[in-house]
Protein backbone atom coordinates (compact mmCIF):
# COMPACT_ATOMS: atom_id res chain seq x y z
CA UNK A 1 0.00 0.00 0.00
CA UNK A 2 2.26 2.50 1.14
CA UNK A 3 4.96 1.71 -1.57
CA UNK A 4 2.42 1.91 -4.52
CA UNK A 5 1.30 5.13 -3.09
CA UNK A 6 4.85 6.05 -3.12
CA UNK A 7 5.29 4.93 -6.72
CA UNK A 8 2.26 7.06 -8.06
CA UNK A 9 3.35 10.41 -6.62
CA UNK A 10 6.99 10.04 -8.24
CA UNK A 11 5.39 9.42 -11.32
CA UNK A 12 4.08 13.07 -10.61
CA UNK A 13 7.42 14.37 -9.62
CA UNK A 14 6.28 14.35 -5.30
CA UNK A 15 8.48 12.95 -3.15
CA UNK A 16 7.18 11.85 0.24
CA UNK A 17 8.84 9.79 2.50
CA UNK A 18 8.01 6.92 3.86
CA UNK A 19 7.21 7.67 7.34
CA UNK A 20 4.23 10.52 6.32
CA UNK A 21 2.76 7.86 3.20
CA UNK A 22 2.62 5.98 6.56
CA UNK A 23 0.58 8.19 8.49
CA UNK A 24 -1.55 9.42 5.69
CA UNK A 25 -2.68 5.15 5.41
CA UNK A 26 -3.15 5.41 8.99
CA UNK A 27 -5.61 8.71 8.36
CA UNK A 28 -7.10 6.73 5.85
CA UNK A 29 -7.92 3.33 8.08
CA UNK A 30 -9.54 6.75 10.48
CA UNK A 31 -11.84 8.02 7.86
CA UNK A 32 -12.90 4.23 6.88
CA UNK A 33 -13.73 2.83 10.34
CA UNK A 34 -15.49 6.42 11.18
CA UNK A 35 -17.45 6.62 7.95
CA UNK A 36 -20.50 5.19 9.09
CA UNK A 37 -20.55 7.51 12.33
CA UNK A 38 -19.71 11.03 10.69
CA UNK A 39 -20.79 9.58 6.92
CA UNK A 40 -17.24 11.28 5.51
CA UNK A 41 -16.84 9.30 2.06
CA UNK A 42 -18.16 7.22 -0.54
CA UNK A 43 -15.05 5.97 -1.24
CA UNK A 44 -14.40 2.74 0.27
CA UNK A 45 -12.09 0.88 -1.54
CA UNK A 46 -8.41 1.75 -0.04
CA UNK A 47 -7.01 1.74 -3.62
CA UNK A 48 -9.21 4.30 -5.34
CA UNK A 49 -9.27 6.35 -1.65
CA UNK A 50 -5.48 6.59 -1.94
CA UNK A 51 -6.32 8.05 -5.97
CA UNK A 52 -9.49 10.00 -5.42
CA UNK A 53 -8.21 11.80 -1.77
CA UNK A 54 -4.38 11.63 -1.38
CA UNK A 55 -2.80 11.83 -4.91
CA UNK A 56 -5.77 14.31 -5.95
CA UNK A 57 -5.43 15.95 -2.88
CA UNK A 58 -1.04 15.98 -3.46
CA UNK A 59 -1.46 17.11 -6.41
CA UNK A 60 -1.48 20.69 -4.68
CA UNK A 61 2.00 20.57 -3.30
CA UNK A 62 4.37 22.08 -6.25
CA UNK A 63 2.18 25.21 -5.71
CA UNK A 64 2.29 25.22 -2.55
CA UNK A 65 6.08 24.84 -2.79
CA UNK A 66 6.15 28.46 -1.16
CA UNK A 67 9.87 29.86 0.71
CA UNK A 68 8.63 31.48 3.52
CA UNK A 69 5.83 29.32 5.83
CA UNK A 70 2.13 30.08 4.78
CA UNK A 71 -0.83 30.22 6.38
CA UNK A 72 -3.12 27.94 4.60
CA UNK A 73 -6.91 27.66 5.01
CA UNK A 74 -8.65 24.80 3.56
CA UNK A 75 -12.51 26.09 2.60
CA UNK A 76 -15.39 23.20 2.97
CA UNK A 77 -12.61 20.45 4.43
CA UNK A 78 -15.75 17.61 4.40
CA UNK A 79 -13.04 14.73 6.03
CA UNK A 80 -10.12 16.49 5.17
CA UNK A 81 -9.43 16.62 1.68
CA UNK A 82 -7.20 18.43 0.60
CA UNK A 83 -6.02 19.82 4.06
CA UNK A 84 -4.92 16.80 5.97
CA UNK A 85 -2.73 15.31 3.10
CA UNK A 86 -1.16 18.42 2.74
CA UNK A 87 -0.79 18.83 6.49
CA UNK A 88 1.12 15.99 6.67
CA UNK A 89 2.89 16.25 3.47
CA UNK A 90 4.33 19.69 4.25
CA UNK A 91 4.67 20.57 8.01
CA UNK A 92 6.66 24.05 7.53
CA UNK A 93 2.44 25.53 6.76
CA UNK A 94 -0.16 26.34 8.92
CA UNK A 95 -2.99 24.67 8.37
CA UNK A 96 -6.65 26.02 9.35
CA UNK A 97 -9.30 23.87 8.08
CA UNK A 98 -12.94 25.24 7.98
CA UNK A 99 -16.13 23.01 7.78
CA UNK A 100 -19.47 24.37 8.35
CA UNK A 101 -21.03 20.69 9.47
CA UNK A 102 -19.83 19.66 13.34
CA UNK A 103 -19.87 16.13 12.78
CA UNK A 104 -17.24 16.11 10.31
CA UNK A 105 -15.43 18.69 12.36
CA UNK A 106 -15.68 16.42 15.29
CA UNK A 107 -14.47 13.74 13.26
CA UNK A 108 -11.53 15.95 11.96
CA UNK A 109 -10.53 17.28 15.57
CA UNK A 110 -10.17 13.62 16.79
CA UNK A 111 -8.45 12.72 13.66
CA UNK A 112 -5.85 15.22 14.18
CA UNK A 113 -5.52 14.24 17.65
CA UNK A 114 -5.13 11.16 17.01
CA UNK A 115 -2.23 12.04 13.87
CA UNK A 116 -0.62 14.54 16.35
CA UNK A 117 -0.90 17.31 13.45
CA UNK A 118 0.01 19.83 15.80
CA UNK A 119 0.23 21.91 12.31
CA UNK A 120 -3.55 21.95 11.56
CA UNK A 121 -6.67 24.10 13.27
CA UNK A 122 -9.82 23.25 12.81
CA UNK A 123 -13.13 25.77 12.79
CA UNK A 124 -16.76 24.59 12.58
CA UNK A 125 -18.08 27.47 10.34
CA UNK A 126 -18.97 28.90 7.48
CA UNK A 127 -16.31 30.20 4.93
CA UNK A 128 -18.85 33.83 4.39
CA UNK A 129 -19.62 34.37 7.72
CA UNK A 130 -15.44 33.80 9.04
CA UNK A 131 -14.49 36.11 5.55
CA UNK A 132 -16.21 38.70 7.38
CA UNK A 133 -14.68 38.57 10.76
CA UNK A 134 -11.55 40.72 11.69
CA UNK A 135 -9.83 37.35 12.66
CA UNK A 136 -9.81 35.67 9.69
CA UNK A 137 -10.53 38.53 6.84
CA UNK A 138 -7.53 38.49 4.88
CA UNK A 139 -5.44 36.27 7.57
CA UNK A 140 -4.30 33.46 5.00
CA UNK A 141 -1.90 33.49 2.17
CA UNK A 142 -3.15 30.34 0.44
CA UNK A 143 -6.58 29.27 0.25
CA UNK A 144 -7.75 25.84 -1.12
CA UNK A 145 -10.99 24.54 -1.96
CA UNK A 146 -11.76 20.97 -3.37
CA UNK A 147 -16.06 19.94 -4.49
CA UNK A 148 -17.34 22.73 -2.69
CA UNK A 149 -19.47 24.66 -5.16
CA UNK A 150 -19.76 26.39 -8.47
CA UNK A 151 -16.98 28.75 -9.20
CA UNK A 152 -18.03 32.29 -8.88
CA UNK A 153 -19.37 31.33 -5.75
CA UNK A 154 -16.24 29.38 -4.21
CA UNK A 155 -14.79 32.64 -5.42
CA UNK A 156 -17.33 34.66 -3.29
CA UNK A 157 -16.41 32.40 -0.48
CA UNK A 158 -12.70 32.19 -0.23
CA UNK A 159 -11.60 35.63 -1.73
CA UNK A 160 -12.64 37.70 1.44
CA UNK A 161 -10.34 34.96 3.61
CA UNK A 162 -6.75 35.21 1.08
CA UNK A 163 -4.22 38.17 1.82
CA UNK A 164 -3.60 40.86 -1.15
CA UNK A 165 -0.82 39.32 -2.74
CA UNK A 166 -2.05 35.62 -1.82
CA UNK A 167 -2.90 32.16 -3.57
CA UNK A 168 -6.28 30.92 -4.42
CA UNK A 169 -6.40 26.81 -5.56
CA UNK A 170 -9.36 25.54 -6.66
CA UNK A 171 -9.47 22.42 -7.84
CA UNK A 172 -11.77 21.54 -10.02
CA UNK A 173 -13.21 18.71 -12.24
CA UNK A 174 -12.80 19.03 -16.13
CA UNK A 175 -15.69 21.47 -16.16
CA UNK A 176 -14.87 25.25 -14.75
CA UNK A 177 -18.08 27.57 -14.58
CA UNK A 178 -17.74 30.91 -16.24
CA UNK A 179 -16.10 33.42 -13.28
CA UNK A 180 -14.63 36.84 -14.75
CA UNK A 181 -17.14 38.68 -13.63
CA UNK A 182 -16.75 37.24 -10.08
CA UNK A 183 -12.54 37.17 -10.47
CA UNK A 184 -12.64 41.19 -11.51
CA UNK A 185 -15.06 41.79 -8.62
CA UNK A 186 -13.16 39.78 -6.27
CA UNK A 187 -9.65 41.49 -7.13
CA UNK A 188 -8.61 37.98 -8.16
CA UNK A 189 -6.64 36.91 -11.69
CA UNK A 190 -5.80 33.64 -13.27
CA UNK A 191 -2.13 32.58 -12.80
CA UNK A 192 -2.12 29.57 -14.00
CA UNK A 193 -4.78 26.78 -15.17
CA UNK A 194 -3.56 23.33 -15.41
CA UNK A 195 -4.97 19.82 -16.22
CA UNK A 196 -3.86 16.62 -15.11
CA UNK A 197 -5.29 12.58 -15.18
CA UNK A 198 -5.52 10.78 -11.87
CA UNK A 199 -3.70 7.26 -11.82
CA UNK A 200 -5.33 3.92 -13.15
CA UNK A 201 -7.87 6.14 -15.69
CA UNK A 202 -9.32 7.97 -12.62
CA UNK A 203 -10.17 11.01 -14.05
CA UNK A 204 -9.17 14.41 -15.18
CA UNK A 205 -8.83 17.01 -12.83
CA UNK A 206 -7.91 20.75 -13.13
CA UNK A 207 -6.16 22.85 -10.79
CA UNK A 208 -6.77 26.90 -10.91
CA UNK A 209 -4.20 29.24 -9.57
CA UNK A 210 -5.69 32.85 -8.86
CA UNK A 211 -3.69 35.46 -7.38
CA UNK A 212 -5.66 38.38 -5.42
CA UNK A 213 -4.31 41.79 -6.69
CA UNK A 214 -6.70 44.22 -4.56
CA UNK A 215 -8.62 44.12 -1.75
CA UNK A 216 -11.52 42.34 -1.54
CA UNK A 217 -14.85 45.34 -1.98
CA UNK A 218 -16.89 44.72 2.08
CA UNK A 219 -19.81 43.96 0.35
CA UNK A 220 -18.23 40.83 -0.35
CA UNK A 221 -18.96 37.76 0.36
CA UNK A 222 -22.47 38.56 0.49
CA UNK A 223 -25.25 35.61 2.51
CA UNK A 224 -24.97 32.18 0.86
CA UNK A 225 -28.57 32.74 -0.01
CA UNK A 226 -27.71 35.59 -2.11
CA UNK A 227 -24.59 34.13 -3.54
CA UNK A 228 -26.86 30.99 -4.70
CA UNK A 229 -29.56 33.44 -5.89
CA UNK A 230 -27.45 35.54 -7.81
CA UNK A 231 -24.11 34.30 -8.51
CA UNK A 232 -21.45 37.27 -9.72
N1 LIG B 1 -13.26 19.26 0.29
C1 LIG B 1 -13.79 17.95 0.65
C2 LIG B 1 -15.30 17.97 0.91
C3 LIG B 1 -16.15 18.35 -0.28
S1 LIG B 1 -17.88 18.31 0.09
C4 LIG B 1 -13.46 16.95 -0.43
O1 LIG B 1 -13.14 17.35 -1.55
O2 LIG B 1 -13.52 15.74 -0.16
C5 LIG B 1 -18.15 20.03 0.44
C6 LIG B 1 -17.96 20.35 1.89
O3 LIG B 1 -17.97 21.75 2.04
C7 LIG B 1 -19.07 19.79 2.78
O4 LIG B 1 -18.49 19.08 3.85
C8 LIG B 1 -19.81 21.03 3.25
O5 LIG B 1 -20.31 20.89 4.58
C9 LIG B 1 -18.74 22.09 3.16
N2 LIG B 1 -19.26 23.45 2.90
C10 LIG B 1 -20.11 23.82 1.91
N3 LIG B 1 -20.32 25.15 1.93
C11 LIG B 1 -19.56 25.64 2.95
C12 LIG B 1 -19.37 26.95 3.48
N4 LIG B 1 -19.99 27.98 2.96
N5 LIG B 1 -18.52 27.09 4.53
C13 LIG B 1 -17.91 26.01 5.08
N6 LIG B 1 -18.06 24.75 4.61
C14 LIG B 1 -18.89 24.55 3.57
Amino acid sequence: MVEYLLKELKKMQIELSYDKAQLLLRFMQLVLTENEKYNLTAIKEPKEFMIKHFIDSLSLLPSLDQKKPSKLADVGSGAGFPGIPLAVANEKNHYTLIEATKKKTDFLTMATEELALSNVKIIQGRAEELGREEAHREGYDIVVARAVAPLPILLELCAPLLAVGGTLLAMKGNVIEEASTAMNLLGLKTEKNYAFSLPEAQGERRILVLRKERHTPSKYPRSYGQMKKKPL
